[in-house]
């Protein structure tokens, strides 16, 4: 047996272990090398002894050490220790007791694989755990000396704690949560701005009628102040006609701020609109005192100047509403133009007393300058929030130079070219003309601003729903992403672990029929394939090498089975007539040279034949059997006993005198004659004839002559009666 040596990768990476190993290694080859020759009983016993105190020092050790860190499969491990101390003394026994190569070859080789098992299987398994325990000390010790760098810290406690699929799980919900969570405020935003979209559109609702409303109170107010300023002789048609326009616009406006707005329009407007409410009734009762002429000029243009006040208010305030900034602007811009309009409502009705007077000039009247005043104010508040399209509306109006002239010409236009009777009518006519195109500029900037929001209001919308298709393909392609990925690295590792499991335990056929891919799972893919056909080619030689060794121990068996069947007897195992005749001439010579006595005795068995006759020849041979080993058992171990013919037999007595031989073939004789040959509960009475004769020199030509003589006298012998001796 070749003695085993170290290899580096039988290390287990723990110095003491380690030198343990190889000190057992070394131990067992000189115990290798005790298998030839002629060591010693007490060598052996030596070697033994230093083996089991290696052993059991080191198995010591490495249970100390695991109990240490807490291994899980000790108690398996110590029972393994235990059972290999338990058999050291049986094997020493073994080496000392048979004595031949085979057997100490057989202990070697047993030991060899014993420590290979010990070291490469279980020691190695408990590797990991036992660095582990180290590595945490040492963590635990040096903690403030050593920072690892936060990475490859967190990375091990993620696969200390995670599954890759749940690594990978995590990794695509991450980018899902963030992608969540923008939508969440994306869609909070846009839910925002359409409600507050929603609000403006009902709130524009609102500027509409209240222009309405105004409208028509200022046209009252125009013709109320001039019925009044004419004492009550003029306009009193035309006033019935225009209280009930004004009726229907404000019964309009009642029921859309009771019912028919959005809620989150009436709370934005709740106060003003009670308000304005309890100013209608005021209007109501203003128009009977006017009927009943108790009201002047000036009271009846305060009373409806102080209503439309209000009401303007409502569109005024609605600025304030939280809005999108763009659209508060817009509002603005209309509410600017609503201010305008008012004051030009103003001025129309303050003209109408203004001129009755004397003076030429409207810039003499000072309330109806003030009023102009307040118009170009208002003018300059619609050019800071208007947006393009309302400063495109209002282009013939916004020109402040231009109002101004035109209004100067009105009024000398009433005063130079009509009788005194006539101007408050005229003032009146040209100014409602105005004041009308203004009515319907208001009703387009309104009806603007509606398409503009509604316009908004659909972009809002599809923001929306693209939002929500975007997030659902998104969540879709995150989610079937997640799958793709696990299964493209979970599956393989799977596969190949499970395949290298089964190589481990011995399975080299487990070969996967395609590619995995060319990434880093298709090269452990490769590196598991060649893997397995470099463990399959060790498999084969093996075998090979397994096959050949077979073949030459059954060689080796055939041959000595023939070398003794060329020798001996098929039958009984007694040496045969071929090689008597070798052994005879040996032992003649020997004789001769030594000076020695040489006697041979010529067995046959008596009346053999009947033995065969009675009991068939299968007995017969066993019979034969029998009487060989008789033989066998009564000489020396120097005796040869040879079978020369059917039932006859002879025995080689070297250093034997005719007289001992004489004495010896007796006592073989008697011994034949109490063998007991029981056969189907009959007995066989076997008894033998002998003929007796010692080597002479000068008697014998040759071996055969010898052999003769003996013959002869065993014929005597038969002659004689049988069962007897003749020398
Ligand atoms: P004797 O006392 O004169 O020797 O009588 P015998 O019957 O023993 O002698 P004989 O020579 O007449 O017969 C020998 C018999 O031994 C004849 C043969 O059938 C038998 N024999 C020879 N070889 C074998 C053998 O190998 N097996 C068996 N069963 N019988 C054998
Ligand atoms: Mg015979
Ligand atoms: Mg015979």
């Amino acid at each position: 047996m070749k003695e085993l040596i170290w290899n580096e990768g039988m290390s287990v990476g723990i110095d003491a272990i380690d030198d343990d190993h190889k000190k057992i290694i070394a131990i067992l080859a000189k115990l290798t090398s005790a298998e030839h020759g002629e060591t010693s009983e007490q060598t052996i016993n030596a070697i033994f002894t230093e083996l089991e105190h290696y052993v059991i020092l080191h198995f010591a050790k490495e249970e100390a050490l695991l109990e240490q860190a807490c291994y899980a499969e000790l108690m398996a491990h110590k029972a393994s220790h235990q059972n290999f101390i338990e058999q050291l003394p049986e094997l020493k026994q073994e080496w000392l007791t048979k004595d031949c190569l085979a057997c100490s070859e057989k202990i070697t080789t047993f030991l060899h694989h014993w420590i290979v098992k010990h070291i490469l299987v279980e020691d190695l398994d408990y590797v990991q755990c036992v660095n582990k325990f180290f590595s945490s000390a040492n963590k635990a010790k040096d903690k403030n000396q050593s920072q690892l760098s936060l990475i490859p810290q967190m990375s091990h406690v993620l696969s200390q704690k995670l599954k890759l699929s749940q690594r990978i799980f995590i990794t695509t919900l991450l980018p899902v949560l963030g992608v969540l969570f923008l939508s969440f405020f994306i869609l909070l935003n846009n839910y925002k701005d359409y409600k507050n979209v929603s609000l403006v559109l009902g709130l524009n609702d609102v500027i509409a009628q209240v222009n309405d409303i105004s409208h028509s109170l200022q046209a009252e107010r125009g013709l109320a102040s001039g019925l009044a300023a004419s004492r009550y002789q003029n306009f009193n048609e035309q006033l019935s006609a225009r209280r009930l326009i004004t009726d229907r616009a404000i019964t309009k406006f009642l029921t859309l701020l009771s019912n028919e707005l959005a809620p989150a329009v009436q709370d934005n407007i709740r106060l003003y609109s009670t308000y304005v409410e309890s100013e209608f009734t005021k209007l109501a009762k203003h128009r009977k005192q006017l009927d009943n002429k108790t009201v002047n000029f000036t009271e009846t243009y305060q009373a409806y100047t102080h209503l439309i006040e209000q009401l303007l208010s409502v569109s005024e305030n609605l600025i304030h509403v939280d809005i999108a900034s763009g659209l508060a602007n817009d509002i603005s811009a209309i509410s600017a133009v609503l201010l305008f309009k008012e004051y030009m409502g103003q001025i129309r009705a303050i003209g109408m007393t203004a001129v009755t007077t004397e003076k030429k000039s409207l810039h003499n009247h000072l309330t109806l300058s003030l009023l102009v005043g307040k118009q170009l104010n208002a003018l300059r508040v619609f050019h800071y929030s208007a947006n393009s399209e309302q400063k495109k509306l209002c282009i013939n109006y916004c020109d402040a130079q231009l109002y101004q002239q035109r209004l100067v010409k009105h009024f000398s236009y009433v005063m130079n070219d009509h009788t005194l009777e006539q101007r408050s009518k005229q003032w009146f006519d040209l100014m409602s003309a105005d004041i009308d195109q203004l009515d319907v500029l208001t009703d387009e900037l309104t009806a603007s601003l509606k398409r503009k929001v509604q316009l908004e209001s659909q972009r809002l919308e599809n923001n929306f729903y693209i939002i929500l298709v975007f997030l659902s393909l998104f969540l879709v392609s995150a989610t079937l992403f997640s799958l793709i990925l696990n299964y493209s690295i979970i599956n393989p590792i799977r596969y190949i672990t499970k395949a290298l499991h089964k190589m481990a335990e011995g399975h080299r056929n487990i070969r996967f029929k395609e590619s995995i891919g060319s990434d880093e799972i298709g090269a452990m893919q490769l590196a598991y394939e060649k893997l397995r056909r470099k463990l399959l080619q060790v498999d084969i030689f093996q075998a090979i090498v397994n096959r050949q060794k077979n073949e030459i121990e059954y060689r080796k068996s055939q041959q000595a089975h023939f070398e003794t069947l060329a020798f001996t007897d098929a039958l009984t195992g007694a040496v045969n007539r071929y090689q008597f005749n070798k052994v005879l001439a040996d032992e003649i010579k020997r004789a001769d040279y030594e000076q020695l006595p040489l006697s041979i005795m010529l067995l046959d068995i008596d009346h053999f034949k009947r033995v065969n006759d009675n009991f068939g020849h299968g007995v017969g041979d066993e019979v034969l059997i029998m009487f060989y080993r008789a033989c066998k058992a009564v000489v020396r171990a120097s005796d040869v006993v040879a079978r020369i013919g059917g039932e006859e037999f002879v025995i080689i007595l070297p250093k034997t005198h005719e007289k001992n031989a004489y004495q010896f073939a007796e006592r073989l004789r008697g011994k034949i004659q109490q063998l007991e040959v029981i056969v189907d509960e009959n007995t066989i009475d076997l008894t033998v004839s002998i003929g007796v004769s010692q080597w002479r020199k000068e008697a014998f030509f040759s071996a055969e002559e010898f052999v003769a003589h003996a013959d002869k006298l065993l014929y005597q012998a038969k002659n004689g009666g049988r069962n007897r001796v003749v020398v």
